[in-house]
């Protein structure tokens, strides 16, 4: 004779009480080794022991469910405790919204970034010389921009290009930027002028070829000034998110993230625009993201619509090349906007409704 469903019921409520109680205390037990597994640096994900614990459940396994069923099951059980210990790891990350649930807001000379309004860093690739830096500052300071960039170290693919004015561009970049009333970004490529760049600008830019270049994000750590952090050519949005931790991490909490456009097969852009970067990095960090719409693009003509989906994404703002003579450029000249072009664009942004100026 069946026993009557209502106490069959009551006892499926109590194994599945037992159940819980039995997942939960394993997921502790999984939580702690996932910690003891972040102080070795080890991969939580362990395929071999993984393997072994099924084989061992199948070999005990009296049935009624079949061996391929209890797998399943406990597969399942294991990708949540290995999500349990994932979570826990990036709650621990510094840059997490987990950690920080108000957003980071980085003060630019008196620019306010991450805050709710939006900045324009404007400038050309490289500085080339007093003439071309002034006539971009006196540019952008009559729109109303106030954060200039422009690069003194180029990482350029080919040894034999333009690599840059070094220590002197630095120079001009302060110089310029002070008879303008601008801030100024440039990028740093070696630990070592993290000082420089203290004395000389007031943003370090991370290149995408240097975003894992971990002893210059460990320098930049050090340094006392923001940093803009650029993704990497072909970075994951994880790796892009621990290469702002590394500069965190070692002591320097004003970071920038900036999108800058990843490699793909497409070819009618220098790089493809990651969007999705945008709302993604803001979800899981608390760090001002910004979209480069020239590297990202490597083109002139799309320039609009691409910053206006950036700041719709919800960037923070937008990283534009200017050069006086973009045809005469000593790098990236098929990208760079002359300044009417500039001028055109920035009218665009604005009357979109989408930038909210500080
Ligand atoms: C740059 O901003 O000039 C530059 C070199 O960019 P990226 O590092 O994104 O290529
Ligand atoms: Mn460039």
């Amino acid at each position: 004779m069946s026993q009557p469903l209502e106490e069959l019921r009551e006892q499926l409520d109590g194994i599945n009480h037992e159940l819980l109680k039995l997942l939960n205390k394993r997921a502790e037990i999984v939580r702690s080794i996932g910690e003891i597994k972040d102080k070795q640096g080890v991969p939580k994900f362990d395929p071999v022991r993984e393997r072994a614990m099924l084989e061992e459940l199948t070999r005990q396994n009296p049935g009624p469910f079949k061996d391929a069923e209890v797998k399943h099951i406990f597969k399942e059980i294991f990708k949540a405790s290995l999500n349990l210990q994932e979570e826990d790891h990036k709650q621990q990350l510094l840059v997490s919204r987990k950690k920080q649930p108000e957003n980071t807001v980085i003060d630019v000379l008196g620019t306010p970034v991450g805050g709710g309004s939006q900045v324009m860093i404007a400038g050309p690739c490289s500085v080339e010389s007093y003439e071309q830096l002034r006539t971009v500052a006196s540019a952008l300071k009559d729109a109303g921009v106030k954060v200039m960039r422009g690069g003194a170290f180029k990482p350029r693919t080919s040894p034999y290009d333009f690599q840059g004015l070094g220590i002197e561009g630095l120079k001009m970049l302060k110089e310029v930027a002070a008879e303008f009333g601008l801030a100024t970004i440039s990028e740093i490529v070696h630990p070592a002028h993290i000082e420089l760049a203290e004395q000389y600008i007031d943003v370090i830019q991370i290149g995408a070829r240097n975003m894992q270049n971990f002893e210059l994000l460990k320098a930049a750590g050090e340094a006392n000034i923001p940093v803009l952090l650029k993704r990497g050519i072909a970075a994951t949005l994880e790796e892009f998110v621990h290469a702002a931790e590394y500069i965190a991490v070692n002591g320097n909490s004003r970071v920038m993230l900036i999108e800058r456009g990843i490699r793909t097969y497409e070819k009618w852009t220098r790089n493809t625009l990651d969007i999705s970067a945008v709302p993604l990095l803001k979800q899981e960090t608390h760090l001002p993201v910004l979209v480069d719409v020239s590297h990202s693009t490597g083109r002139k003509d799309i320039l609009l619509p691409c910053a206006k989906a950036a700041l719709a994404a919800g960037a923070d703002g937008i990283m534009v090349e200017v050069h006086p003579e973009p045809q005469v450029a000593l790098s990236d000249a098929a990208q760079q906007l002359n300044i009417p072009q500039f001028q055109e664009l920035w009218e665009g942004i604005r009357l979109s409704g989408l930038f909210k100026e500080a």
